[in-house]
């Protein structure tokens, strides 16, 4: 069965897209932990990061440094973390946080609770 990332990325479950290209798609993790929190997934549907092919691994790093450079632009955070971890989702990818403190990135943290209107709004302002 598809992964729910692959049913995102064909447009079967709805998601707030922020970039897309042949190989990858940036969308905002439904569960931010800051607001401007994006997660990057290769199209190809691989469980863990490292079971990637070369290519495909490294071509992700690069497309979401795009999608960082636009995020830290647009919330003018300090720096954008970069956090693999988890085991929900069997489809490989990649968490984007923007972070002004190390403890902005504590995934025990409470989630936000946005809006679409808020979601919406923020996948506007991140769109490359
Ligand atoms: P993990 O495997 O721990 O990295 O967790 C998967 C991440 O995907 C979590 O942060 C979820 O909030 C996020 N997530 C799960 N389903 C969706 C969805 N339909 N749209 C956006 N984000 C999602």
């Amino acid at each position: 069965m598809a992964s729910i990332f692959t049913r995102i990325i064909k447009g079967e479950i709805p998601s707030y897209k922020v970039a897309e290209d042949e190989n990858y798609y940036a969308f905002l993790d439904i569960n931010p932990l800051a607001k401007g929190h994006t997660l990057v997934v290769p199209k190809k549907e691989v469980d863990y990061i490292f079971d990637l092919d070369d290519e495909t691994l490294s071509g992700m790093m690069v497309f979401a440094k795009r999608v960082a450079r636009k995020i830290k632009e647009a919330t003018g955070c300090r720096k954008v973390a970069v956090v693999v971890l988890g085991l929900e989702v069997p489809h490989a990818h990649i968490h984007l946080i923007p972070m002004n403190n190390e403890n902005d990135v504590d995934f025990h943290r409470a989630k936000l609770q946005l809006s679409p209107e808020e979601f919406k709004e923020i996948a506007a302002r991140l769109s490359l």
